[in-house]
C-alpha cells in the first residue's frame, strides 16, 4: 500500500499537536535516536502512516549537516534524486523538488541543469523537512536504551538540553521498537592525538574546518593531513585563499596516490539494494576482506575535486614560477608534537622509499576521516541480549535489525552502522530512502512501500536459478560441476 500523499502540496509549517506521552502500557511504536539524513528519511516516510506512533530525538539544537565542511563549491556526491524519499516514493510531499516548489525555485533549478546539488542546498532541503515534520525533538540527548522484559518494552532515557547544551531535564519514553541513526564521529589516528586539545598553533579536524578557517589562514605554514575527499576540499579551499607564490601549504596522505573515487556506472551498482543483499549473504571473513579492498568506492577523491586542485595549481604557474605547495601521497605521520606553543612538528615516514623526515608547520588540518559512532554507550543496557560476530561487532539481519536474544520481542534497527554486514553502501545517501522503506515495511508487516525487485544490471554472484531464455533463443550449455564446488 502506498500511503496517501499529503493533499497540501507544501507541508504545513505549523507544529503538529504533541503526541500523548508514552507509558509502559501505551508505548510508542518507534523511537528514533539521532536526526541526520538517515533517520530524517525514515521520519519523512513514516509521517503519512497514521497507524505508526513514532518520535525522533536529536541532541543538537536543529538539523545541521556537517557544518564544518559546507564549503561554497562542495557538492553532494549523489544525484539530487537521492533525496530523503524520492527513490522509494517520488510522490511524497518531502521530495527535494517539492522543497524547490515551496521556495519558488523550480525554474532556476531546471535551467541550472544540476544533477549534483551544492552541499549547502542539500542541508537547506533537509532543514526544511526537519522544520515541517511532526514528531522530531531537538536538544534531546539519548543516554540509554534498556529492555524491560516484564512489560516487553524498551525504555529510552534522555536528557533535555538547554540553549547552551547543558542538561535541563531528564525524561523517559517507552517504545516497542528503536531505530539508531547516530551516524559517525571525527576520527584522529593515534600518532596525531597529542596535537588535539593542546593550546597553541591551530590543529583542527576537518569536521570543524569552517569554524577555524580564519585562524588557519592566518598561520604562516599550513599542513593538511589526509588524502580523502575532505583533505582535497580543505586543501583546495586554502590554496584558493592564499596569495600566489606564497601559499606555504603541505598536503600529505597515507594512500599511495591522490586517488579518484570510483564513479563508473557499473561501479556505482555496488550502491544498490541488489549488491547490499548479495553482500549480506556472504561469510563474515569475505565481507571484511571486501570492505577493505573496495576503499576506492568510498575513500577516494571525487575526480572533479582533483581536477579543480590541478586547475588552481596550474593557474598559479601562468606567470612563471611554481606555487609554494607540496603534495605528497604515501606519507605516514609517525609521531607529532608541539614546538613551544606556536608551532607543530610532524615526524613523517615515506613507506615506499623507507625514508623519514620532519615537517615544522604553524597549523594542521586533520582530514583523517570519520568512524561509526560506537553503539556501546547508548546500548550498554542491551548488552546481555546482543548477538555479536567473531570480531565482537553487533550482528545485523537483512532488514537492518540488530540480532537480539529471541526473548526480546521488540526490534532495534540501525541505519549507517552496518557496513560490516551490508557493505560499502551503508553510509551512502543513495540507499537511505530504500533502507528506511525496508525498515518501515518490516515494522508494519506489509508492503507499505513497494520496493523494486531488481536494481542493478550486474548479477552479483552465480544465480542458482538461471533465467529461462526467451522463446526461440538457444539456452547456453551449462557445464555441470563435478568436483563439489
Ligand atoms: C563531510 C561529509 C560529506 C558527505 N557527503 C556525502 C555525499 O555527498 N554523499 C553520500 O552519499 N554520503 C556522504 N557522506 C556520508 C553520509 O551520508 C553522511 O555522513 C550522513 O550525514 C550520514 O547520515 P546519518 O543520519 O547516518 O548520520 P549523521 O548525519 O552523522 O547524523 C547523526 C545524528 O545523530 C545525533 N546523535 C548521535 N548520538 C545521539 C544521541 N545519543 N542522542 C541524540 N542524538 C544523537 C548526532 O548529533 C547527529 O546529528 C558524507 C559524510 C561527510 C562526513
Amino acid at each position: 500500500m502506498i500511503p496517501t500523499p499529503d493533499p497540501s502540496p507544501t507541508p504545513d509549517p505549523s507544529p503538529a499537536p504533541a503526541a500523548p506521552r508514552s507509558t509502559p502500557d501505551r508505548p510508542r511504536d518507534l523511537v528514533g535516536i539521532g536526526i541526520g539524513p538517515c533517520n530524517l528519511s525514515l521520519a519523512a516516510l513514516a509521517q503519512p502512516l497514521a497507524e505508526l506512533d513514532a518520535v525522533f530525538y536529536e541532541q543538537r539544537p536543529g538539523f545541521d549537516w556537517h557544518p564544518g565542511l559546507l564549503l561554497d563549491d562542495a557538492r553532494v556526491q549523489v544525484p539530487f534524486l537521492a533525496d530523503l524519499v524520492t527513490l522509494v516514493d517520488p510522490a511524497s510531499p518531502w521530495t527535494f523538488l517539492n522543497h524547490l516548489r515551496s521556495r519558488d525555485r523550480l525554474f532556476p533549478f531546471y535551467f541550472a541543469e544540476r544533477f549534483h546539488l551544492h552541499r549547502a542546498e542539500y542541508d537547506a532541503y533537509c532543514r526544511w523537512v526537519a522544520q515541517n515534520l511532526p514528531g522530531l525533538h531537538f536538544r534531546h540527548q539519548v543516554d540509554a536504551v534498556r529492555w524491560n522484559p516484564e512489560r516487553e518494552v524498551f525504555e529510552v532515557d534522555f536528557t533535555q538540553l538547554d540553549a547552551d547544551g547543558e542538561a535541563e531535564a531528564l525524561g523517559r519514553t517507552y517504545t516497542r521498537n528503536v531505530v539508531l541513526g547516530v551516524g559517525t564521529e571525527p576520527y584522529v589516528p593515534e600518532p596525531l592525538r597529542p596535537l588535539v586539545h593542546a593550546p597553541g598553533a591551530p590543529v583542527v579536524h576537518a569536521a570543524d574546518y569552517l569554524a577555524h578557517r580564519e585562524a588557519i589562514l592566518a598561520a604562516g605554514h599550513v599542513t593538511v593531513v589526509g588524502s580523502g575527499q575532505s583533505g582535497a576540499e580543505v586543501f583546495l579551499d586554502l590554496l584558493r585563499r592564499r596569495p600566489a607564490g606564497r601559499e606555504a601549504l603541505h598536503w600529505i596522505g597515507r594512500t599511495e596516490a591522490f586517488a579518484p573515487m570510483e564513479y563508473s556506472k557499473l561501479g556505482l551498482e555496488h550502491f544498490t539494494p541488489d549488491y547490499t543483499r548479495y553482500f549480506h549473504a556472504l561469510p563474515e571473513a569475505v565481507r571484511d576482506r571486501l570492505v577493505a579492498a573496495q576503499w576506492q568506492l568510498h575513500k577516494g577523491v571525487d575526480a572533479g575535486t582533483l581536477a579543480a586542485v590541478h586547475d588552481e595549481l596550474y593557474r598559479r604557474t601562468l606567470h612563471g614560477g611554481w606555487p609554494d605547495a607540496v603534495l605528497t601521497p604515501g606519507v605516514r605521520v609517525r609521531t607529532a608534537g608541539r614546538l613551544a606553543t606556536t608551532r607543530v612538528e610532524l615526524h613523517l615516514e615515506h613507506v615506499q622509499q623507507d625514508t623519514r623526515s620532519r615537517l615544522t608547520t604553524d597549523a594542521v588540518v586533520l582530514a583523517t576521516g570519520y568512524r561509526e559512532r560506537p553503539l556501546e554507550g547508548v546500548l550498554a543496557g542491551l548488552d546481555p541480549y546482543l548477538r555479536r560476530d567473531s570480531a565482537g561487532r553487533p550482528r545485523v539481519d537483512e532488514e537492518f535489525r540488530l540480532v537480539l536474544d529471541p526473548s526480546v520481542t521488540g526490534a532495534v534497527f540501525v541505519q549507517n552502522a552496518e557496513r560490516h554486514t551490508h557493505g560499502v553502501g551503508a553510509p551512502d545517501l543513495g540507499l537511505a530512502a530504500w533502507r528506511s522503506a525496508t525498515i518501515l515495511n518490516t515494522l508494519t508487516g506489509k508492503e507499505t512501500y513497494p520496493l523494486p525487485g531488481r536494481t542493478a544490471f550486474t548479477t552479483f554472484g552465480l544465480d542458482p536459478h538461471p533465467r529461462v531464455p526467451p522463446q526461440g533463443a538457444k539456452a547456453p550449455a551449462l557445464t555441470p560441476l563435478t568436483d563439489g564446488r
